[in-house]
């Protein structure tokens, strides 16, 4: 398996383009915009897009979702339900926020702890992790000891919990419960700014490391 990073919007959202390097196939994680960079990429890899997967429903990492499954004939799989009204917002978000127009949607598949998507001969496990958004998940490959945690989990920091149906404890939750025990070596990409491990920020994270008091 195979990552490229492409970070779109004016807040440097890592989308990602997961390839599966035996058939050539990928699954496009997060296109919050700037689709033609996302394409461009796309075609340089030469590879064929299968499927969005989308961690939440913020407009940074969902506001491309809906031009980009247009323009590939392609699915979205994700977020969890409970996401429904901020993708619903994604509109109204986008002209606030001086972004390019955003379509909402609806998924053609709603993920929910347990479940499991594929691309290729690759397969990702599903993880809920509430706190963000009340919708989140996050994307495991339990073979590459890789994960793609959106807003949950950032080097050295956490989610933000201060909009609508965030909830900090939730998030802590997430976390300790949740991403922890996917092992201390799981490499993530986290929403923004560089990739870290679980175990680094079972050290050092002053949010959510194991000195912070629960
Ligand atoms: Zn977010
Ligand atoms: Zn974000």
């Amino acid at each position: 398996m195979k990552v490229i990073l492409v970070p779109v919007t004016p807040f440097q959202q890592n989308c990602s383009i997961v390839i599966c390097e035996a058939t050539k196939r990928a699954a496009i994680v997060d296109p919050g915009g700037d689709i033609e960079r996302i394409i461009a990429e796309v075609e340089r890899q030469g590879v064929t897009v299968e499927k969005i997967l989308l961690t939440h429903g913020h407009l940074d990492h969902c506001g491309g979702a809906k031009a980009l499954a247009d323009h590939y004939g392609i699915n979205i799989e994700g977020p969890h339900r409970e996401d429904a009204f901020w993708i619903d917002q994604l509109p109204a978000q986008s002209q606030r926020f001086g972004f390019a127009d955003a379509q909402a949607f609806t998924p053609e598949r709603w993920l929910d702890d347990g479940d499991s998507v594929q691309f290729g001969d690759e397969t990702m496990e599903v993880h809920f992790c509430p706190g963000h958004t009340p919708g989140h998940v996050v994307f495991f490959s339990r073979k590459h000891k890789l994960a793609f945690v959106g807003d949950v989990l950032f080097a050295g920091s956490i989610g933000r919990t201060d909009f609508p149906r965030g909830n900090h404890a939730d998030l802590i939750r997430s976390i300790r419960e949740k991403l922890w025990p996917l092992g201390e070596d799981v490499t993530f990409v986290p929403g923004h700014g560089p990739a870290s491990t679980f175990g680094d920020e079972r050290r050092s994270n002053p949010f959510v490391g194991d000195e912070v008091a629960a």
